[in-house]
Formats: structure tokens, sequence, C-alpha cells
């Protein structure tokens, strides 16, 4: 292991929530680490990413969400996406323009940097944190040590991709045939002709059941009855459903799944798969045997594949040492602070999981550090 490296801030993570903090850092006069020559007082930052490229979770979307299927991708700040064609998968466009972003802005994200730990240097509550990695191990032939870095504040920026949720039920790793989670989905193609479950109901569920009952049978099942919300999801209700997961966060209770605050809506794809007659929600099968699922009402059903669309949970693993997170998971929050860690900023967590709120929080996250290390200059004596 190498020399901790100091500097001011780490952000953790260049997907759109990393992105923004790291501009916004830019934009207030920090310079990245490693790019003065010492001779200058600017305060520094470093962002470190796992992904071997830029593009956050955006690289790893599966090929038929579009720039015409996803929900809608914000623009990074200060940088309008250029003109995309609607038809082209976000896989293929949004990375490049992440670059782009990055090169503009002379970002310089140290990847693929695995950030395993972070821990405080110390107990002085105004003293570094320790960010630990394991740079390069994640991409083979990559030959970079792993490095510590000593900040004095933590803008963690990590997503979920990297963690989907697979629930526990009986029997699944019994299975004979293909089970895989939505993180791992390429295209409809590899389940033509068989019969496949499709388990959850989030966008993503919804989505894939009307692609892949195209060319095989579907069959949806979901823990609960979903319940449908007829009217538009307008401002006021979007309003209302972020306000219910920053309680939640307030709280320090998970952030939850979108769908437990804002009810199922009536996207393109569940009004295709309504009309096909592929929307029959199916309760959940009581076990997983090897060719098959015990239905609820005890029958059993032959199925080649269970597709599991069920969500993803936040990548806070390294956070582990700090001790903030609560029995339940969660982390109390307050504003982008970890209430119990002050020094640690969460963003495109809870409220601000999408690529407006990540943008958002980006920025209220620096102006917090940013108060924070202006408070803690010690004021020149005269
Ligand atoms: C299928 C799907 C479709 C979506 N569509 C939309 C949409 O259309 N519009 C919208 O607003 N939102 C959408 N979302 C939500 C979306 O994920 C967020 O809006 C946004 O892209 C997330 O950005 P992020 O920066 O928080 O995370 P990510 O883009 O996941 O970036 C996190 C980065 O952190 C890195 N990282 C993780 N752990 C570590 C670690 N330990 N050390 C170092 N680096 C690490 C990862 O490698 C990654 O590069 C979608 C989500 C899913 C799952």
């Amino acid at each position: 292991m190498s020399t901790p490296e100091t500097v001011d801030v780490v952000v953790i993570g260049a997907g759109q929530a990393g992105l923004s903090a790291a501009y916004h850092l830019h934009r207030r006069g920090f310079v990245p680490l490693g790019t003065t020559d010492g001779a200058t007082a600017a305060r520094t930052f470093v962002v470190l990413d796992a992904n071997g490229a830029p593009g956050g979770a955006w690289q790893h979307r599966w090929r038929s969400l579009t720039m015409s299927t996803v929900n809608g991708i914000y623009d990074l700040p200060g940088m309008p996406k250029p003109e995309l064609d609607p038809a082209s998968p976000s896989v293929d466009v949004i990375p490049p323009y992440f670059a782009a972003f990055e090169e503009r802005f002379g970002l310089a994200v140290r990847r693929p940097v695995q950030v395993r730990a972070v821990r405080r240097e110390d107990d002085d509550p105004r003293g570094r944190l320790l960010v630990e990695t394991a740079a390069g191990t994640d991409s083979p032939g990559a030959d970079s040590p792993a490095a510590v870095f000593r900040a004095r504040a933590v803008v963690n920026a990590t997503g979920t991709w990297t963690k989907p949720f697979w629930p526990a039920y009986p029997g699944r790793e019994r299975f004979a045939g293909r089970q895989l989670h939505v993180a791992d989905y390429v295209s409809a193609d590899e389940f033509r002709g068989r019969r496949i479950v499709v388990v959850g109901a989030g966008i993503s569920a919804i989505q894939l059941l009307e692609e892949i009952s195209r060319v095989a049978e579907t069959v949806w099942m979901t823990r609960r009855e979903p319940e449908w919300v007829d009217d538009d999801f307008d401002t006021a209700a979007r309003v209302e459903a972020i306000k219910g997961v920053e309680e939640r966060v307030r709280q320090g209770l998970p952030p939850g799944s979108v769908i437990s605050v804002t009810g199922m809506h009536w996207t393109p794809w569940a009004r295709a798969a309504e009309a096909r007659g592929v929307l029959v929600r199916q309760p959940m099968f009581r076990r997983i045997e090897e060719h098959g699922v015990v239905l609820a009402d005890g029958s059993f059903l032959p199925v080649d594949a269970i597709l599991w669309a069920t969500g993803f949970r936040a990548a806070l693993d390294h956070l582990a040492p700090l001790g903030i997170r609560l029995p339940g998971g969660g982390i109390r929050i307050d504003g982008t602070r970890a209430a119990d860690e002050p020094r640690v900023h969460l963003i495109g967590y809870g409220p601000s999981a999408s690529t407006v709120g990540a943008n958002r929080a980006g920025r209220a996250a620096v102006m917090a550090i940013l108060a924070d290390l202006d408070a803690a200059v010690p004021v020149p004596q005269h």
C-alpha cells in the first residue's frame, strides 16, 4: 500500500451524481489532485471510480433501453447533451457524453479504482477520513497500486447498479434453469420460445415483460397486487413522493423502492403489455424447484428462466467502518450529510436517486463542504 495522499475532497463514483459534485468542486476552484505542482494553494479533489470507463451505470444498461424508452436523462450540469437519436441505445450514447464532460472540465477521474473502506483517521471529529482503495484490481492487466487518501470530506456517489437485490425464496439454489437479475439482462432473444417468470413491479419489470413477451411465454408475478395510478404523475405528485423518501432517509430508514412511494404508472410499455394481454399479474410462487415453480395455489408450473426485476440497493459496503448504518441498513441523512458522520455526504441516494436529483445533490453537497472548509480555515490574526 502506498503512502496516503492528502486531499480536501474525495468523490467516490463517477456517475451522474459524482460528476455533478466534481463539476461544482471545479467551478469553485478546487483542482484535481496531482494537477498542481504544490506551488498553488488551491483546494484539491479526486474522483475515484470502480468502472474501467466513463458512463457510470449507463455503460451497463441493456441495449433496448434507448433514449426514447429511458424515463428521461437530465443533462449533466454546465454541458447539455448533444442532439441524440431517440432510437439510439443509452448504453451507446450516454457514456461518450460523460467522457466528453470529464474531458471538458478536466476532472481527471481515476479508474478503475474501487474504494474498499472509508474510516476515521482518529477520534478528532474535525480530522481526516481515510479512503482506502484497491486501485487497478478490477481491470485485468491494470497494475496501479492500491492507494489511500486522507480527506477532509467524502462525497459518496456510488449508486445502486453494483447491488442488485435478489429476494430470498425457498429453492432458489436448486433451480436448473436460467436465473438472472435485470442487471444481467442483455436481450429478449435469449428467451425466444421459452417460458420465463418475470418477478417484480417496477418500471424495468414492466418494460422487460412487454419486450420479452413478444418472443417468449411470460408469467408476471409480484408480491403484492400492484396499485395502478391512473392520473399523470404530475409535478405535485412527484414532489410529494420525493418528500416521502426524504423523510425516510432523515429517519435513517432505507430509501425503499420508487414504486413504494409513487405507485405504478401507466407507462407506454404498461399500456402496450395490457393491450397485448400479457399484463396479467399472478401472486408470487411459493417455492422454486429444479425445473419450475410451485404456484400460490399449490400447482406446479414448469419454467425455463426466472428474471428478477426486484430492484437494487445502495452500494454502501465500503462505509461500514464508519458505523453509521443503522440495523435496518439505512443511514440518517440531513440534507446530503450523514447525520452521524458529517464529513460524509451521500448523493444519488434516497430522494436524489435520479438524474435530476443527482445533479442537485452534487451541488448541495459541495456548498455544504465549502462552508465547512471555510469555517475550518483559521481567521488571520492582525
Ligand atoms: C434500469 C435503470 C434505468 C434508469 N433510468 C433512469 C432514467 O431514465 N432517468 C433517471 O433520472 N434515472 C434513471 N435511473 C436511476 C439512475 O440509476 C440514476 O438516475 C442515475 O443514473 C444514477 O447515477 P449515480 O451517479 O447515482 O450512479 P451510477 O451511474 O451507478 O454511478 C455510480 C458509480 O460509482 C461507482 N462505484 C460504485 N461503488 C464504488 C466503489 N466502492 N468505489 C469506487 N466507485 C464505485 C460505479 O462504478 C459507478 O461508476 C435508472 C436506473 C435503472 C436501474
